[in-house]
C-alpha cells in the first residue's frame, strides 16, 4: 500500500473520547464536546502530524515531542500542538459521567496526607483553575512524592518539569464558553463535583 514501511514514522491519532458526546451533559455540552473535541483537539493532531511529517519528530512518542521541543523557540509550534494533543486526551479521561464524589482509598489517604482533607485539594484545584490568567490547565500531580496542584498556560505540561500529572482541567475559553460564556468559576465548581474522574488520578497514582 505504501513505500515508506521502513520509515516507521509515528502518525499521532485522535484517541477516541471514553464516553458518549452527550454522556458528560448537563454540566458540559453535547455541542461543547462536538467543538472542543471534534474540532480543537483534532485540530491539532492532524497539525502536529503535519508538523512533524518529514522532521526529526516523525519517529518520536508524543511525550518524547513534547519534552524534547519544551522551551525551544524554533519548535514552539511543535510543542504547543504535541502538548495540547496530549493535554486534550488527559482532560477527557480526567471526567466522567456521575464524577465528583469520593476518590478511592488509597488516593483519598495521600490527599488528607498532602492537603489534610479532600475539600482543601479542591478549592486549591478550583483556585488554579479561576485564577489561571488566560489560557491554561489546572494539574493534580505528584512532585517528589508529593501530591501538589499547580497550573500552566497555554499549552504547558508539568510533564517538563519532571512532575506526574494525576488529572487535569481544561481552563480554555473553548472548554466552558458555550455553556458557562464568561463564568469559568460555575463551570470549574460543577466539573469538580460533578464529572472529576478520581478513579482516573487514582490509577496515574497506582502507576508509580
Ligand atoms: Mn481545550
Amino acid at each position: 500500500m505504501n513505500n515508506d514501511k521502513t520509515e516507521q514514522i509515528t502518525l499521532h491519532l485522535l484517541a477516541p473520547l471514553p464516553y458518549e458526546d452527550n454522556a458528560l451533559d448537563p454540566v458540559i455540552s453535547a455541542k461543547t464536546i462536538s467543538f472542543h473535541y471534534g474540532k480543537h483537539h483534532k485540530g491539532y493532531v492532524e497539525n502536529l502530524n503535519k508538523l512533524s511529517a518529514g522532521t526529526e519528530f516523525a519517529k518520536m512518542t508524543l511525550e518524547k515531542i513534547i519534552t524534547a521541543t519544551a522551551g525551544k523557540a524554533d519548535n514552539v509550534a511543535i510543542f504547543n500542538n504535541a502538548a495540547q494533543t496530549w493535554n486534550h486526551t488527559f482532560y477527557w479521561c480526567s471526567l466522567k459521567p456521575n464524577g465528583g464524589g469520593e476518590p478511592p482509598a488509597a488516593l483519598k489517604k495521600k490527599i488528607e496526607a498532602d492537603f489534610g482533607t479532600l475539600e482543601a485539594c479542591k478549592k486549591e484545584l478550583a483556585a488554579a483553575a479561576t485564577t489561571q490568567f488566560g489560557s491554561g490547565w489546572a494539574w493534580l500531580v505528584l512532585d517528589s512524592g508529593k501530591l501538589k496542584v499547580v497550573k500552566t498556560g497555554n499549552a504547558d505540561s508539568p510533564l517538563t518539569k519532571g512532575m506526574k500529572p494525576l488529572l487535569n482541567i481544561d481552563v480554555w475559553e473553548h472548554a466552558y464558553y458555550l455553556d458557562y460564556q464568561n463564568r469559568r468559576a460555575d463551570y470549574v465548581t460543577a466539573v469538580l463535583d460533578k464529572l472529576i474522574n478520581w478513579d482516573f488520578a487514582a490509577e496515574n497514582l497506582e502507576g508509580e
